[in-house]
């Protein structure tokens, strides 16, 4: 099947800072693919090349097999949803959703018939003739959703679209996003900084790092086998191991110095330098003897909470398939 996006060797530099730097992939029809990675990744700058927004200084884009570096945005049929929203404040919801049926001037009763389906479909369906202003952060981001959709893209690019939302809510749209996209089986590029949302979202994670993909895999296949060490510890905060090994704080266990390791196990002494209660788990950061700083994630019962202060002896321990060979940086 034809790629629903792909990106060869796409280079854009601002100046000295080269924003993409040799970003090659390819997405598949109706998938929900993520660009994570920290703020001045490229993310953005991605996403704007795929939207038309941006030239790349090399490389092409293609969507559908079609190459379109040389198109426009309107002429791509592609939507972008921003983390700001962007509606028109001095528009009702109604006219703010069937904006891009009118520009192309879409007959009334056709606009009126697919905007009620529209904001049906995001759950606003009494909210038409509300302004921006009348509406909560979660409501103005579904009323980008609707405009964007009504145009029946067969692709859609959010840029951080659920930043701006405090957590429960955000909790709530990522379900709901996921749940629209897979109904509609619309091709989704979504930009994050949010290693969580991705993991629980994605049908497959690129991980940005200064420009360039680190790892791009499915969330689990990211999670249990992280490359580098970038991604190991950007996605799930693993612990890295003489720069060469990771592993998860949850399959490092907590013992007593003089307890013996069994057999198959790695070991390490050092001192609790603090604790974090984060509710089902408890954080341990230890400074071994060697000086490295490992965090142990255990649930928070009596067993391992209440003897270990910071200050405390301890060892760590984990199993030797517990850890991940990572290649260089
Ligand atoms: P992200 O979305 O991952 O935060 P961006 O793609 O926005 O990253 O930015 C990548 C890098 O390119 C950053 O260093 C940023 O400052 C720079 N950059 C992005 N857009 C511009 C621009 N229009 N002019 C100059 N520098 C830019
Ligand atoms: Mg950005």
């Amino acid at each position: 099947m034809t790629a629903a996006i792909e990106l060869r060797s796409v280079r854009r530099a601002f100046g000295a800072t080269v924003a993409v730097d040799d970003v090659s992939f390819a997405i598949e029809q109706g998938e929900f693919f993520s660009m994570l990675g920290p703020s001045g990744s490229g993310k953005t700058t991605c996403l704007r090349v795929i939207a038309g927004f941006e030239q790349p200084d090399s490389g092409a884009v293609f969507l559908e097999g079609l190459d379109v570096s040389g198109t426009p945005p309107y002429g791509r049929d592609v939507n972008t949803v921003f983390q700001d929203y962007a509606l028109f404040p001095h528009m009702s919801v109604l006219d703010n959703v069937t904006y891009g049926l009118r520009v192309r001037r879409v007959p009334a009763a056709e606009c009126r018939r697919r905007a009620d389906e529209m904001l049906a479909l995001v759950k606003l369906a009494d909210m038409g003739a509300r302004r921006p202003a009348q509406l909560s952060g979660g409501q103005k981001q579904r009323v980008a959703l609707a405009r964007a959709l009504i145009n029946q893209p067969k692709v859609l690019l959010l840029d951080e679209p659920l930043g701006a939302l405090d957590l429960k809510l955000r909790e709530e749209m990522q379900l709901e996003l996921r749940l629209l996209q897979r109904r509609l089986g619309i091709t989704f590029v979504y930009v994050t900084h949010d290693q969580g949302e991705a993991l629980s979202m994605s049908d497959r994670v690129a991980v940005f790092n200064r420009g360039r993909i680190e790892q791009l895999d499915a969330p689990e296949a990211l999670y249990a086998r992280p490359r580098t060490a970038f991604a190991a510890r950007f996605v799930g905060g693993a612990n890295v191991i003489e720069g060469r090994y990771a592993v998860r704080g949850e399959n490092i266990e907590i013992a007593d110095p003089a307890a013996p390791a069994p057999a198959g196990t790695v070991r390490r002494e050092g001192t609790i330098v603090d604790t974090q209660y984060q509710g089902a788990v408890r954080r341990w950061q230890v400074r071994t003897d060697d000086g490295e700083l490992i965090t142990a994630t255990r649930p928070d019962r009596a067993d391992t909470s209440q003897a270990r202060e910071p200050g405390a002896r301890v060892a760590l321990r984990w199993a030797h398939t517990h850890m991940i060979e990572l290649a260089a940086d």
